[in-house]
């Protein structure tokens, strides 16, 4: 399986679907059929790599929900659940750089192979910050699930184990992402027409 799907090269092709949130124009970018199939790799990849144990998914909320549910449906050995929730941008396409645990994991989590699922690591600082609080349960190990990541705009000392898609650094929604909480119930991914 390929380590990720790097599109930050390629140019940005976008087709003429389009949908209207909150006044703004957005433009498909990643079809349904093209997420599924990245999925199911990343899937084998991480049953493979489990295949020893029975990880623990911990999804990030709200935001990850959907590609929770699609990679777990992917992995075919057993696996557990559960769900995190940190503070997000709210309604605004800026980090505030601010992040706060809103909800805590339940299982325990100590000597547990713990996977976490997200949906998109722009700067990183969610991330950092949830590595952090999960590595405080003194798990077996610790890993990071992500469909998206935008390289270009991340630390560049932190460890994403699983990526999906590396794309350019800019807005997308769609696929459980939101856009001022709307959008995420779209099974393809789209990105901010700036035109
Ligand atoms: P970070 O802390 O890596 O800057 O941001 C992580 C969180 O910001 C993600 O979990 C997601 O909720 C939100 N986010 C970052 N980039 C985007 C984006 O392009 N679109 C949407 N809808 N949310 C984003």
């Amino acid at each position: 399986m390929p380590a990720t799907r790097d599109l930050t090269d390629a140019p940005v092709e976008l087709d003429d679907a389009t949908v209207t949130y909150r006044g703004d124009r957005f433009r498909r970018y990643l079809d349904a059929d093209t997420i599924q199939s990245r999925v199911a790799e990343m899937g084998q990849q991480i049953s493979a790599d489990y295949a020893d144990t029975t990880p623990i998914l911990v999804s990030v909320l709200n935001g990850a929900f959907m590609f929770t549910a699609d990679l777990m449906r992917a992995i075919n050995t057993d696996c557990e659940i559960d769900f995190i929730k940190l503070s997000s941008y709210g309604a605004a396409k800026v980090s505030s750089g601010e992040v706060h645990e809103l909800k805590s994991v339940d299982a325990e989590l100590e000597g547990r192979d713990v996977l976490i699922v997200e949906d998109i690591v722009d700067t990183g600082l969610s991330m950092d910050f949830m590595k952090g609080r999960l590595q405080e349960y003194n798990p077996a190990s610790l890993r990071v699930a992500t469909l998206l990541h935008k390289p270009t705009a991340t630390e560049p000392d932190l460890t994403l184990d699983y990526v999906g898609f590396q794309i350019p650094d800019l807005f997308v929604i769609g696929y459980g992402l939101d856009y001022g909480q709307l959008a995420r119930n779209l099974a393809d991914i789209y990105i901010l027409d700036e035109d």
